[in-house]
């Protein structure tokens, strides 16, 4: 049976920080049974046709469901599991982790993503976390405690009041934690969030500091044993998130959950953000077709290893002509020193990332 990443959104947080436009709400204990039980029947629907070995709790803040929850999902999952399957939950650090973790380990959970976002207190107060950084060691410590040793912390950059001294910290309080894995995204103020409300008045790094911010953090990263392999994550070897990497190779994943989007059978489509239409059993709407050349190309030029020949040849009949122009295209983005293009692969490197939005059209259209 076909292979795909399952993607299940927690809509549930405890409050909304002011940065954030993810789908969540704040939920009570019947909300959350009621939710639960709606994300059980709308895997149901996909009854032998799929297995999954990748599997994300994300959100919102899984963590905030609860761990029995979460394990009468994976119970009801059981079917579309494969043994060796990636089963990660994301948490936040400010809640209680010591049940949580022992039940999610004993369901089958082998990896956590925490977020950490910084380690300095005084920028957690100012992303408005509800969380220190003392919670984040102490997450660490009790996930491994249950078994669980595949960790990953997020971090975010170009924050008000961040400095290279401040990313160092982060950095550094990460590797001496001895994770696996760390994600660092550039905080952008999106609209619908408190932060775009009250934008005039947060002083935000601007476009070269921000770029500036991300180089030193790469470099940073790398120096501390963390190689990049997408724009915004870094691993050490064998530990890149199996389950973020179907998305950049355009592999099949199925999501569950108001806001959450699917690639299946060659559509997209995603369901609305709206818990209540969710638990009352509301369809997912159709978004468009999927897998054509562009979006394969668009997703994998944000992976370090970047677009080959070959694999171009596989996947399109007309792969060999397509690889050829944007090869053309990159010559001018090489010599800048944007990528590296040659006969066999064109991929970005940091510099090229930061550039990689604008330099991406013009490499595919
Ligand atoms: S950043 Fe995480 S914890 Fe904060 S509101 Fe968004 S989903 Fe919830």
């Amino acid at each position: 049976m076909r292979k795909v990443g399952l993607y299940i959104h927690i809509p549930f947080c405890v409050k909304k920080c002011g940065y954030c436009d993810f789908y969540s709400v704040v939920g009570d204990d019947m909300l959350m049974d009621a939710y639960t039980s709606a994300v059980i029947s709308a895997l149901g629907e996909y009854k032998d046709r799929f297995v999954a070995d990748t599997v994300y709790f994300g959100g919102g803040t899984p963590s905030v469901l609860g761990g029995k929850r979460i394990s009468l999902i994976l119970n009801a999952a059981k079917e579309f599991i494969t043994p060796d399957a990636e089963i990660t939950v994301e948490v936040n650090p400010g809640d209680n982790l010591n049940e949580f973790f022992a039940i999610c380990s004993h369901s089958g959970v082998n990896r956590v993503s925490i977020g950490l976002q910084s380690a300095n207190d005084s920028e957690l107060k100012r992303l408005t976390r509800r969380h220190s950084s003392g919670d984040v060691s102490e997450a660490v410590r009790l996930a491994r405690l249950h078994g669980i040793d595949n960790i990953s912390l997020d971090l975010m950059l170009a924050t008000e009041g961040q400095t290279e001294g401040t990313i160092t910290q982060s950095i550094d309080f990460c590797a001496d934690l001895n994770v696996n894995h760390i994600s660092a995204y550039m905080l952008k103020i999106e609209e619908n969030t408190p932060f775009y409300d009250k934008k005039a008045s947060i002083n935000i790094p601007d476009e070269d500091a921000t770029s500036e911010m991300y180089l030193f953090a790469c470099d940073r990263l790398e120096s501390r044993g963390y190689t990049q392999y997408e724009i915004s994550n870094f691993a050490r070897s064998g530990y890149q998130s199996r389950h973020n990497l179907k998305y950049w190779n355009s592999e099949e994943y199925v999501g569950i959950g108001p806001s959450a989007h699917s690639y299946f059978d060659q559509k997209r489509f995603f369901y609305e953000r709206d818990i209540h239409s969710f638990i009352k059993g509301t369809q997912p709407i159709f978004d468009s077709m999927g897998g054509d050349f562009e979006e394969y190309a668009m997703l994998r030029l944000r992976l370090c290893d970047g677009v080959s020949k070959v694999e171009c040849e596989r996947l399109f009949a007309d792969g060999k002509e397509r690889f050829g122009s944007m090869l053309s295209a990159a010559k001018k983005y090489e010599q800048a020193g944007l990528c590296h293009a040659d006969d066999e692969r064109i991929a970005f490197n940091k510099n090229g990332f930061l550039l990689s939005n604008m330099i991406i059209s013009d490499l595919i259209y």
